[in-house]
């Protein structure tokens, strides 16, 4: 595996952030597993995690005036990283006011250990979750969350509470994983959250 310290990255207009290769999942379907980089980034395991200024330094050396948003994602859950991603949400929005996404698994108040929402609120424009199933057996079998069973139920109660903070609250499945039946519950369990659902194309 080679190792560089991409903190950012391009993904067609957007600026991507890479903070971390921590993460309490081993989803199946996981991109680590089999590539080091994205798009035309540099390998996206850091050599070590960065600290804030690092990533002010990373920041200077793009224009963002030319992205449309800057997405917390890369390698890892963004959200094990939460004082720095919202320390750098924050010196997103003073200096370029741009708008910001977190992509997430959504199991950022178990790592964390309480109730993150509420921090969010002003800082980021729009959480996507993996939501992947609607069915809590098989959300197990696919993300081996370190946290077990408890994890479905907190994906969903995160995105419940984040929807009271972040304005735009996505949940994901991606395209052809499942039924069209399933898709149908994904939708239903996205409408009684106050969240929307979004099915996205397969990307290997
Ligand atoms: S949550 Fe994302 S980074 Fe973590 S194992 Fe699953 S796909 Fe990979």
């Amino acid at each position: 595996m080679n190792t560089s310290m991409t903190i950012l990255y391009k993904v067609h207009n957007n600026l991507y952030v890479n903070l971390t290769n921590r993460c309490p999942c081993a989803c199946t379907f996981c991109l680590r597993q089999s590539r080091d980089t994205m798009e035309e980034s540099d390998s996206l395991w850091l050599s070590h995690e960065p600290d804030f200024n690092e990533v002010k330094a990373a920041f200077e050396e793009f224009d963002l005036e030319q992205f449309n948003e800057i997405v917390f994602c890369g390698f890892g859950e963004p959200t094990e990283r939460l004082d720095l991603l919202l320390q750098t949400a924050e010196y997103i929005k003073k200096n370029w006011n741009k708008k910001i996404r977190i992509n997430t698994n959504g199991l950022g108040n178990l790592i964390q250990g309480y109730d993150i929402t509420p921090k969010l609120e002003g800082l980021i424009d729009t959480l996507s979750i993996s939501l992947n199933t609607p069915n809590r057996d098989r959300y197990n079998e696919l993300v081996r969350s370190k946290f077990g069973d408890i994890s479905y139920d907190a994906m969903l109660e995160f995105a419940k509470n984040a929807a009271k903070y972040v304005p735009n609250v996505i949940m994901t499945t991606v395209a052809t994983t499942i039924s069209k039946e399933e898709e149908a519950l994904c939708e239903k369990i996205c409408k009684e959250l106050g969240v929307t659902y979004r099915i996205r194309a397969w990307e290997n």
